[in-house]
């Protein structure tokens, strides 16, 4: 694979970062999963978007323009011949050669910048999206930058691991005795014509999926109603499904042990995953 690092493009065992990287020592950075369809880049201008905002709130620079990105991006991909799949990008605040708890100086510390694909043939025809996918509930104790798309994913990860022990596949948070979102995907509920997801906050991640997806509802007639619901309104719900840049749409068919409906992916999920699909498709660039 041909990895890209700060300005070059390498092959990914001789690709490399300082030790003293505030990404490595302190989880210091942001970054963005965009998806590959047909060759071409998912949303790329939304992910660009939200990087910059992610880098403003963390008082970073950007290291690149969104032409140079994008160029970034597609070189990637002829590079490595990505028909379907994924592209990581993160951005860390790089590191002045010592460990401190202090921002080091923004003039002389310039940021870390890496990217790489992910072959990922089936995507868009994803046998989990035919199956639906299980879910627990964990406790949400993530800090309160939810907002902030940045590269502190332990608990997320332990999340995923509790999710794999019960013979699950996923986990949504709850704090306050509402779900906020999924270890990696914003969660929603349908209740007849009606989608309910929680409205955006810095409690959750603003998901690039979740503009895209909401935006074709309303223009298939659908209802949204963004607001908090618990467990127990999810388990009594029509559908449930997720969103991610990764899993596009992804059905939910088992909350906690209770399985929605027929435990099958409804008609709902089913249609804006469809639909997702084929418009962002033909707007890939
Ligand atoms: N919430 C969290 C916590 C996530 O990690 C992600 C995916 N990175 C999402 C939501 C979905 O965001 P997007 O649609 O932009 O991938």
């Amino acid at each position: 694979r041909t990895v890209y690092v700060n300005g070059e493009y390498l092959p990914e065992n001789e690709a490399t970062v300082s030790i003293f990287d505030r990404g490595f020592l302190m989880a210091d950075g942001v970054y963005e999963v965009t998806s590959v369809l047909d060759g071409k880049l998912v949303d790329f201008d939304g992910h660009a978007r939200r990087l910059s905002r992610s880098l403003n709130e963390l008082e970073m620079g950007n290291p690149l323009s969104r032409e140079e990105l994008l160029e970034v991006h597609r070189e990637l991909v002829r590079l490595n011949g990505i028909e379907e799949g994924l592209i990581y990008l993160q951005v860390t605040r790089g590191s002045d050669g010592d460990r401190d708890f202090a921002f080091p100086d923004p003039v002389t510390t310039t940021p870390t910048i890496v990217l790489f694909t992910q072959n990922k043939p089936g995507l868009a025809d994803n046998p989990a999206a035919r199956e639906g996918a299980r879910i627990i509930s964990i406790e949400d104790i993530r800090w309160h930058r939810r907002d902030i798309k940045t590269v502190q994913l332990l608990y997320p990860s332990m999340g995923k691991m509790m999710a794999k022990k019960a013979d699950c596949d996923d986990a949504w948070m709850v704090e306050d005795g509402f779900v906020t979102e999924g270890t990696s995907n914003n969660a929603y509920i349908v209740k007849g014509n009606r989608i309910i997801t929680r409205a955006l906050s810095n409690d959750i991640l603003h998901g690039i999926t979740r503009t895209a997806v909401l935006r074709f509802a309303r223009e298939v007639q659908m209802e949204i109603e963004e607001r908090n619901f618990t467990i127990e309104e999810a388990q009594d719900a029509d559908e449930a499904f997720t969103t991610s840049a990764s899993a596009f749409v992804m059905p939910v068919v088992e909350i906690d042990g209770v399985t929605l409906g027929e435990g099958v992916p409804g008609p709902v999920a089913r249609r804006l995953r469809e639909i997702y699909i084929e418009e962002m498709r033909k707007a890939a660039v």
